[in-house]
């Protein structure tokens, strides 16, 4: 069991508060107390204004949670966080051993002068707080208690330092006060081409009734991701309970799932094509590339990857890619965005490239160009492989814009090659 109730991260900085800045620092510290075991409940973003830390750490204190706090420990005036925690302790701040000789030549080597209070200060802690050293930088951070009993640790803004001074000192200090690191047991599910309600339909039991482990579900694009979390309980490890809800899901979703943790699509296709020795080509039309980037953005690619073209205008795709103009030319022509278009972009491709497999693209990625029939968010995809060449018709959303479909398309392609690849269903044609 944990010794402490919960976790709560701070952000401290003006620069947060108007958007400048994207708060690197909670992401990281929120994935780090997970591991610890210790749930973050709630995270708050401040500015450097007089008395906004003391505030809030008088409205937290009383509870049996740690505070972590990043930023406003630098030698400049708006860094108020080290003084306003020795107020809101009513104690005063006090020298770390060696710190003030350690500032002195430091300042004296980068700057050739004696180093002012206020760079000194970064060497104290309020009174008894434990000192955390910061080998990337000139600020200790801190571990204190509040009069409440909320422990708080401060760490620098700076990532880089935050991360130093929490893996140095600050990690070790919080799991001793957490009573040691749980054994937590965490995966994560990705699908992508399937709704998000439709994932949800299937497993909605199971989101309502879990508690351990505790299953999450969350959209990014194309992409739906299912996170399990569990926690050791008597009896059982934490790895034995997320194995017997990692089965369930897996039962539930069968070839929906495509990868797991930190794996990606287009890794995946990759790991597929280099596991046969094949090779992929591309023709994309209104996806501009962004399949071929995603493709060589996967490190290995150079072995399954042979030759993408953005064969934008209707001449590269006859020029390059021996595509009919009667096909997209002509009121009776089935047109640029058709079935018939994206076969034989892939299919000139898969010939040009003397690849094994290849995807055409076409679509209307928009705002504008849409019609009756083929409004905004129309794609085809087409692929051509070992066994022959098909299209799908995948209608993207278009409320995510321009770049929502570009890409949605590029992962439907690369759903569609996987399941070519593996054998399994081919993706449903989606229209709207
Ligand atoms: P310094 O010694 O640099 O003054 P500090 O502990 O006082 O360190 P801040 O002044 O708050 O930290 O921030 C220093 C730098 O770190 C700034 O560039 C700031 O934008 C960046 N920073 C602070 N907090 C974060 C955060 N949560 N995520 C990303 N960057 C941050
Ligand atoms: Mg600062």
């Amino acid at each position: 069991m944990n010794k402490l109730d919960f976790a709560l991260v701070l952000s401290v900085g003006e620069e947060l508060l108007d958007g400048r800045v994207r708060d690197l620092n909670a992401s990281y510290l929120a994935t780090e107390l997970r591991q610890l075991g210790l749930s973050v409940q709630a995270m708050y973003t401040i500015g450097d204004q007089a008395g906004s830390l003391l505030q809030l750490l008088q409205r937290l204190d009383g509870q049996n949670c740690l505070i972590i706090s990043s930023g406003g420990l630098g030698p400049t005036a708006d860094d108020r966080v080290r003084a306003e925690t020795a107020q809101a302790m009513g104690v005063n701040l006090v020298e770390i051993a060696g710190a003030r000789a350690e500032l002195q030549s430091l300042h004296q080597k980068f700057q050739g002068c004696e180093a002012p209070p206020h760079f000194l200060a970064q060497g104290t802690v309020p009174e008894g707080g434990q000192a955390l050293c910061n080998p990337a930088g000139t600020a200790w951070g801190f571990l204190a208690t509040l009069p409440g009993g909320a422990h708080l640790m401060c760490l620098p803004g700076p990532p880089v330092e935050c991360q130093k001074v929490w893996t140095e000192g600050g990690m070790a200090a919080a799991e001793q006060l957490s009573g040691g690191r749980q054994d937590l047991a965490y995966a994560l599910f990705h699908t992508t081409s399937l709704p998000e309600s439709t994932i949800e339909d299937r497993i909605r039991d199971l989101l309502e009734n879990s508690l351990n482990p505790r299953l999450g579900i969350t959209a990014h694009g194309k992409q739906v991701t299912l996170s399990l979390l569990a926690h050791p309980e008597a009896g059982c490890s934490a790895q034995a309970l997320l194995d017997r809800s990692a089965s369930e899901i897996e039962q539930r979703l069968g070839h929906w799932i495509w990868g797991r943790d930190q794996q990606t699509l287009e890794g995946i296709v990759v790991q597929e094509l280099a596991a046969r020795g094949q090779q992929l080509a591309t023709a994309e039309s209104c996806t501009g590339g962004l399949l071929a980037s995603a493709m060589t953005g996967v490190p290995g690619a150079s072995k399954v990857f042979k030759f993408g073209w953005v064969s934008y205008a209707n001449c590269a795709k006859s020029l390059q890619l021996g595509v009919s103009a009667e096909l997209m030319d002509g009121p009776q022509a089935p047109g640029a965005v058709s079935a018939e278009v994206a076969v034989a972009l892939a299919e000139g491709a898969r010939a040009q490239a003397k690849a094994d497999w290849a995807i055409g693209i076409t679509g209307i990625a928009g705002p504008g160009g849409g019609s009756a029939d083929k409004p905004v968010g129309t794609v085809w995809i087409g692929l051509a492989g070992p066994s022959g060449s098909h299209a799908v018709l995948r209608q993207q959303w278009t409320r995510a814009g321009r770049g929502g479909v570009q890409n949605g398309a590029v992962r439907d392609a690369l759903e569609a090659l996987r399941r070519e690849l593996l054998a399994l269903p081919r993706l449903p044609e989606r229209r709207f």
